[in-house]
């Protein structure tokens, strides 16, 4: 039986079968500690990586389908396990406000998904949408969580994290629910620094196996934010989109860079796609403040798709990414949990990506 641990506190499996009132009296505890441990300091050590994570992330409840709470019941538990637990600052999930969520969504979609959550409709938009009587909220939490991290990273109170949150975001468009996904975590956020906090250059960097259509959508006809999406070929993968043709439009053209990778590529073809056509690209970009859609489902042991590459890669991703982040936008880099179905694989890759983004955070 799968036992996960969420700061101090153990999370009975039982938990994300609707029982709120755990839900509400372990994210009091969460508060608690984190009371307890003010400024970000456990003893000497200042904190400056975030992790948000919260047991409201586990009532989006899935049952078997791939995308389940069981993802992040094990990424958590090898995180807490780990050497580098006491180096995260733990951020609670909180509710997004209205408003922001529609900086990318329309107001009828969030109310025409709420409606239908909540009248018990057993899926919303696709029939790959599962959703269960939770599910609005858990994704007003998702983004909110995602939100209070990029916040916090913003006025340096830390200088990066990941945001492990679920329902994932990247597939979720304007008006509609798609892939899994419902509210658009990562578009939202970008949109946030923008509107609100008056960034000008926000790099996205997407290397879920799947192209992030909804942010792509969002963003494709302006410069202001670069969707930068490396996945398997569109032919062959959902969501059909993401060609290399695709590049923006208007005053958005050339601030959209899709590079569409053949089934069973591996490792050194997307090393060299790294090399020789993203670290330009970002360079010259020059990013204020750096996201990226995380997702593991790009792994040689995913059951979702073919692309084959292992560890390597993954590594090789985020320490460029926050090479680009110290250089250009004082380390400020925030990534979001997308896709990563294989509960074997993905508690490592994430471990890892953690690892890095402390050890950035330290040298800058
Ligand atoms: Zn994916």
């Amino acid at each position: 039986m799968i036992q996960a641990n969420v700061g101090n506190i153990a999370l009975l499996p039982g938990l994300c079968q609707n029982s709120n009132c755990e839900s509400v009296k372990n994210r009091i505890m969460i508060v608690k500690r984190h009371q307890c441990e003010s400024n970000n300091y456990r003893g000497n050590m200042k904190r400056l990586t975030g992790l948000v994570t919260d047991p409201i992330y586990l009532e989006h409840d899935t049952g078997q389908h791939p995308e389940n709470s069981n993802r992040l019941r094990v990424i958590l538990n090898e995180l807490k396990n780990s050497d580098i637990w006491d180096q995260l600052e733990i951020i609670p999930g909180e509710k997004a406000e209205r408003s922001l969520i529609e900086l990318i969504h329309d107001s009828d979609y969030i109310d025409s998904i709420e409606r239908e959550i909540k009248s018990g409709a057993p899926f919303v938009g696709t029939m790959d949408c599962i959703v269960s009587p939770r599910t609005f909220e858990v994704a007003e939490y998702a983004v909110g969580g995602g939100l209070a991290l990029v916040r916090k990273v913003d006025s340096g109170e830390l200088k990066n994290g990941c945001a492990l949150v679920r329902p994932p975001g990247h597939h979720a468009e304007k008006r509609q629910a798609l892939g899994f996904c419902y509210f658009n975590n990562i578009a939202i956020c970008a949109e946030y620094l923008i509107k609100r906090r008056n960034y000008r250059r926000i790099l996205i960097m997407d290397f879920d196996v799947h192209h992030g259509n909804g942010t792509q959508h969002s963003f494709e006809s302006r410069k202001d934010v670069f969707y930068c999406s490396i996945h398997e070929n569109p032919t062959v993968c959902y969501p059909g989109t993401g060609f290399e043709t695709e590049v923006g439009m208007g005053e958005g053209k050339g601030f959209t860079l899709n590079v569409p990778m053949r089934s069973f590529s591996g490792d050194e073809a997307y090393l060299k796609e790294l090399e020789e056509t993203f670290i330009p690209a970002w360079r010259e970009y020059k990013p204020e403040f750096v996201l990226i859609s995380a997702g593991y489902d790009a792994h040689k042991e995913d059951p979702l798709a073919r692309i084959s590459i292992t560890d390597v890669t993954y590594k090789a991703y985020a320490e460029a990414l926050c090479k680009i982040a110290a250089e250009f936008s004082d380390g400020k880099l925030v990534s979001f949990l997308e896709g990563g179905y294989n509960l074997e694989v993905i508690p490592r890759l994430a471990l890892a990506h953690a690892k890095i983004l402390i050890n950035a955070a330290n040298s800058l």
